[in-house]
């Protein structure tokens, strides 16, 4: 498409609809390089309005080209008024005079992120079903195939201008914020995107629960960790673990991978600080990804974990009796539900493995383990037999009934 068949299609168009210069420039937005589409369109416009006086002025009668260039270009206007004709300005066919100014909404957005400390934001327009029935009417009635669509236009445009008010990066796939622009309405809405930080926590008390609080426990994580909601601002705050201890386990070691989120934060920078109180410690690591997230909890389905336990027997055992227990490295366990998880089927199978056991002697009645095995195994359980529902077992192995005095992780592979 030449220069020549841009005019001749431009005008072609204009006698059907009156556009604004930026419907009728993207029309043609793939011609040319870095101009904007209503620069395109006042540059046809102008051609065509040179075009046509010059034509008029050899005496050819193009005055009904004139009236349709007119309507939507005021010196053709004055033009015709000079020879008496007047002609009533148009408004734009496709946006009605939306893309005039759209990028008056990037301003009035600014001001609703007033005080939220954000890196990175991403633009969401809802655009007026009409505009784009009607913009789909001019493309199919003259078969463009050049141009650019409203919708890629206005995101662009608004886009834009927020990138030069507030200086952020735009991030369309995570954006800490998002700007949802409602041109039906005029509503401006600002998502504030959860924000996800990865750790890991150990736990030194066995009076901590993860979330809930119940009998004689004194706190949670989910509370310890409140600090990091206040740090950003956030509405709510969730955790995120992989796997779980009982609420009178210690977590050792390396600790367990945790990912806090916050809801609705107001802030999107920096990292909390480590916490440490004698029950808990909680070692932040860096910012992640809700993806992350479902790996990691995935991931304690296929974990190895290693247990210490203090086990106390109701019947004296010698040192020689404990021997036996070297059968169960390398034993696939099966266990129903055990009788204290009571949310859960208590007909359900669960089948883990041990991959090796080791024990201490310490007296007649207590001895401690050290048991390495697939994650998901109920430990508890699987020492005291839970009566017969887990087999085989370290009670039924020994032949005596047993309690778990202490349960200690001591890490997670
Ligand atoms: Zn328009």
């Amino acid at each position: 498409m030449d220069v020549v068949d841009i005019l001749e299609k431009s005008l072609e168009i204009l006698k059907a609809y009156p556009l604004c210069d930026s419907c009728l420039g993207r029309l043609f937005a793939q011609m040319g390089y870095a101009l904007e589409n209503w620069e395109r369109g006042f540059s046809i416009k102008t051609m065509l309005h040179m075009k046509l006086v010059t034509l008029f002025r050899q005496g050819v009668d193009v005055t009904t080209d004139l009236k349709s260039l007119a309507r939507i270009h005021k010196p053709t206007r004055r033009f015709l008024s000079t020879i008496g004709i007047t002609v009533e300005e148009a408004q734009c066919y496709i946006c009605g005079g939306l893309l005039s100014n759209v990028e008056r909404f990037a301003k009035e957005a600014v001001s609703k992120v007033d005080g939220i400390e954000f890196e990175t934001f991403a633009v969401g327009t809802t655009i007026p079903r009409e505009i784009l029935e009607r913009e789909s009417e001019v493309v199919k009635k003259f078969l463009v195939s050049t141009g650019e669509s409203i919708k890629h236009e206005i995101n662009r445009r608004i886009g834009k201008e927020l990138l030069r008010l507030l200086g952020r990066r735009v991030d369309k796939q995570r954006p800490n914020i998002l700007i949802k622009i409602d041109l039906i309405n005029g509503k401006i809405d600002i998502v504030k995107n959860p924000l996800l930080i990865e750790g890991v926590y150990l736990k030194l008390s066995r009076r901590i629960s993860q979330a809930k609080k119940f009998g004689n426990v004194k706190s949670s994580l989910l509370e310890k960790l409140q600090y990091i909601r206040d740090m950003y601002g956030g509405v709510e705050h969730i955790i995120h673990v992989s796997g779980r201890e009982d609420s009178d386990a210690r977590m050792l070691g390396p600790g367990r991978p945790l990912v806090v989120e916050i809801k609705q934060p107001t802030k999107y920078k920096g990292l909390p600080h480590l916490y440490s109180d004698g029950d808990v410690i909680f070692i932040p690591l860096g910012f992640t990804t809700r993806d992350e997230v479902r790996k990691l909890k995935e991931k304690a389905k296929t974990d190895i974990k290693l247990y210490r336990a203090l086990v106390y027997s109701d019947r004296p055992l010698s040192e020689e009796e404990l021997r036996k227990l070297a059968e169960l490295s390398g034993k696939t366990v099966v266990q129903y539900t055990p009788r204290r998880i009571k949310r859960l089927n208590p007909r359900k199978k669960r089948t883990r493995m041990v991959y090796e056991i080791v024990w201490r002697f310490i007296s007649s009645h207590v001895f401690e383990l050290y048991v390495r095995c697939q994650g998901g195994l109920y430990v508890k359980e699987f020492i005291h037999g839970d009566g017969g529902r887990t087999t085989p077992s370290v009670a039924e192995i020994l032949n005596t009934y047993l309690e778990v005095l202490e349960l200690d992780v001591l890490s997670i592979e």
